[in-house]
């Protein structure tokens, strides 16, 4: 609200279902919070009656046919508002279109330049107040990611070659639903073989591998939030390469990790990641960011990443991820100097290694919310 008002607006329209429900609790997909003159209102439309009854705490409710957002509007306008905020990144072309219609009839007898102007765009201000967790959305949290962890434990049992990844995504998936999740937080990537060098590798009909990496990304929805991890196993022995780029990624996801601490700045986190692959010669094979906040949504601020001058404060939820995917020739083939020779077949196939944890940022450093799950060496 502080940034709305310093945008010389008096009040603020939300219309992102995840902000909506931070402020009111509401669940439904179609909802609108408005806030003006210390009142605060959500509007919803009649599929909700009942949901929206039991859910609403503290905001006035109001329950119409048209869209939430007009009927805001015209709520905002009826109070006497001239100037709203709403947030641009997450209002469509077509939204606002319909709102500012909204406006001009609400507002009839006001000048059309006022009308015009009675919407001021700003970016993401209840997204940033919800990257600071309160203890219940903590609590939460911690649940999800502790149940994450057993989901991990629990799957290793299917990581056997020749079964397929999307059967590995399908058992990981049914034993969440079991556990009693409402979703999972994003699509599950199961990448084994070549396919653990695709950063995004989505489950495939593509088998598992004798030898090679598998690779999995989840997380589930629990009471709301996400959770979020990631852990890469072997099957088979793995070649000296192999080896060596694994504890490469888990040694600078563990430097990242040992940063996170209240006023220390992301790009730092992300640097601390950044240089111990640089220093084992694969800078150019981490090809994305060290981390992102997550809570009600899986990707919220903070970004973790280079450039990134915010700084970390208690509460914050954030992953640590960093990875190494290696397809060229060049980069399989390098040795890290020094490094400890192990026997195991030649690699000359694709591959990659990434290890996700979620932190959160404390009073006096950080506490690992996926400390369950240890990030040891598997070989299956
Ligand atoms: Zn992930
Ligand atoms: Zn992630």
């Amino acid at each position: 609200m502080q940034a709305a008002l310093r945008a010389g607006a008096e009040a603020l329209l939300v219309t992102h279902a995840p902000d909506v429900r931070y402020l009111s609790g509401f669940t439904g997909s179609s909802g609108a919070v408005a806030l003006a003159g210390g009142r605060a209102a959500l509007f919803t439309d009649g599929r909700y009656t009942t949901q929206a009854k039991a859910e609403v705490n503290g905001l006035r409710l109001v329950i119409d046919k048209r869209s939430p957002g007009v009927q805001a509007v015209e709520w905002l306008a009826a109070a006497g508002v001239k100037k709203c905020a709403f947030d641009a990144a997450q209002t469509s072309v077509a939204a606002l279109e319909l709102m500012k219609k909204a406006v001009n009839q609400a507002l009839k007898a006001v000048p059309a330049p006022m009308r015009r102007s009675f919407f001021v765009a700003t970016d993401g201000l209840v997204a940033r107040i919800r990257q600071v967790k309160d203890e219940d959305e903590i609590v939460r949290m911690r649940k999800a990611a502790a149940v994450g962890c057993g989901l991990f434990s629990a799957v290793l049992q299917y990581l056997i070659p020749g079964v397929g990844e999307t059967q590995v995504a399908a058992q990981l998936e049914f034993m969440a639903r079991l556990a009693g999740v409402e979703a999972m937080s994003f699509e599950t990537i199961v990448a084994s073989g070549e396919r653990s060098a695709l950063p995004h590798g989505r489950a495939t009909a593509a088998k598992l591998p004798a030898q090679g990496f598998v690779t999995l990304d989840f997380g589930v929805l629990l009471g709301g939030y996400c959770s979020d991890m990631t852990r890469t196993v072997h099957l088979g022995r793995p070649s000296e390469r192999e080896w060596d780029v694994y504890h490469s990624v888990l040694e600078a996801q563990e430097a990242a990790i040992a940063a996170v601490s209240p006023g220390v700045r992301c790009s730092e986190v992300d640097e601390a990641a950044r240089s111990v692959l640089r220093k084992a010669g694969l800078e150019k094979e981490f090809s994305h960011s060290t981390g992102h906040g997550v809570g009600l949504e899986i990707h919220e601020g903070p970004r973790i990443a280079a450039r990134q001058e915010q700084v970390l404060e208690p509460g914050m939820v954030i992953t640590i991820e960093p990875g190494a995917y290696l397809s060229s020739g060049a980069a399989l083939k390098a040795r890290r100097p020094g490094s400890r020779t192990k026997k195991g077949h030649p690699v000359a196939k694709a591959f990659g290694v990434r290890i996700e944890d979620m932190v959160l940022v404390t009073k006096s450093g950080h506490e690992l919310l996926t400390a369950a799950s240890p990030k040891d060496w598997i070989e299956l």
